[in-house]
């Protein structure tokens, strides 16, 4: 039964074959020379790293790609074959734990290198590594200069570890600010390839600017928001699905009349008699508090408005155009947009934020149900595992 494995009716349904479908899109795009290290930060922006962790590495990716150590782990713990990168940066005193786990972590100091370095010897082990340079964004890496090349050459002289990659993170600003970051990633390509050095990656393109920016894909791009079917990109040649639809189901029917308030302060009234009904969700789940007077969820393929001040852990919905509602319902929270559902970009303009920002923080308490073939191919239940 599935419901022993929920607990609760409100859940985040996440289409395994809609990712796969993405992933076979994106490398049809950019073609069998470039690599993709699939970005899985912050529990896959919120579907969840270790329920489509496999799914991914079916598909070829190259690299599932984290913010830190914590995140690298959880994925080796599952499986201690996925290849795992971490993107941001690890605290000296924690290297030894990529050494133990073989994780490919990220460097920007000739220290943190030596370290892995010696790491590594003790093990007997190399360690393959990437080297962040900064080429303009100012957050990681060697700031973009003729010492901070020599420095990086002196990284290739250490002894067991494998200067596998050299990347950076593009500002997005416009296309001419990103090719002058892009062009001084070149100049570091050429300069180490004139000593000889060539690692076997290089990569600086995120979802935006690898499916824009065709010329900038060099060996490897870094899809976060793209493969989860999040779309900020302009490219019309590639068409991707959505992958998520949050889902939960009727609590409550109630008939209001005019006047009444609902929900905390009555900043909604009934101007007329209303259904109401409510819903098993709020702010604790992840979902934006001031969707409020502003947002819908579609129940039978009707929108029906959020009122009164959501609540953390339930929502009041008009419903008074529902035929007959009842309580077990199915409501869709969010979704691709179709059949009346509200898209994640639709929320994300209505709360004022950015898509990504609206997945990745569906919190603990919400399940993860993994369909494939139109079936539940697996669920992730946070509270109870
Ligand atoms: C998050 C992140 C990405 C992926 O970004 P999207 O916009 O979601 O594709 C790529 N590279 C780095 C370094 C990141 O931090």
């Amino acid at each position: 039964m599935i419901e022993e494995k929920l607990l609760r009716d409100t859940y985040l349904e996440v289409n395994l074959d809609s990712l796969e479908y993405n992933i076979k899109e994106i490398k049809k795009l950019i073609g069998s020379d470039v690599e993709i290290s699939a970005v899985v930060k912050s529990n896959a922006y919120g579907f969840g790293a270790v329920g489509i962790a496999s799914t991914l590495v079916g598909c070829g990716v190259k690299y599932l790609a984290v913010a830190n150590l914590l995140e690298a782990v959880e994925l080796k713990n599952q499986n201690s074959n996925y290849p795992v990168f971490i993107m941001g940066h690890t605290p000296d005193s924690m290297m030894q734990t990529v050494v133990n786990k073989n994780i490919t972590a990220t460097v920007f100091s000739f220290n943190q290198a030596k370290i892995l370095s010696d790491l590594s010897k003790t093990k007997n082990k190399i360690t393959p590594l990437h080297i962040k340079y900064d080429t303009g964004f100012n957050r990681l890496g060697f700031k973009h200069s003729k010492e901070s090349m020599r420095e990086i050459e002196k990284i290739f002289e250490l002894e067991n570890i494998e200067v596998e990659g050299i990347f950076s993170h593009l500002a997005l600003t416009s296309y001419n600010d990103d090719l002058e970051q892009f062009e001084k990633l070149l100049k570091l390509k050429t300069f180490l390839n004139k000593k000889g050095l060539s690692p076997k990656y290089y990569h600086i393109c995120d979802s935006i600017s690898g499916m824009d920016y065709e010329n900038f894909r060099l060996d490897m791009i870094r899809p976060g928001a793209a493969i989860y079917g999040l779309k900020s990109f302009k490219n019309k040649k590639i068409k991707l699905k959505s992958i998520g639809t949050f889902k939960s189901k009727i609590s409550s029917i109630k008939k209001i009349s005019p006047g009444e308030g609902v929900s905390y302060d009555y900043t909604w009234k009934a101007s007329k008699d209303t259904t109401i009904a409510t819903v098993p969700f709020g702010y604790g789940d992840g979902y934006p508090r001031n969707m409020f007077k502003k947002g819908h969820v579609t129940i039978s393929g009707i929108k029906c408005p959020i009122i009164g001040v959501l609540c953390m852990d339930q929502c009041i919905v008009d419903v008074s155009s529902i035929e007959n509602p009842k309580v077990g319902q199915d409501v869709i929270i969010w979704s691709n947009g179709e059949n009346n559902t509200i898209s994640v970009q639709e929320l994300s303009e209505l709360a004022k934020t950015n898509k990504n920002e609206i997945v990745s923080r569906t919190t603990r308490r919400v399940p993860r149900v993994y369909i494939k073939d139109n079936k539940v191919y697996n669920i992730l239940n946070y509270l109870l595992n």
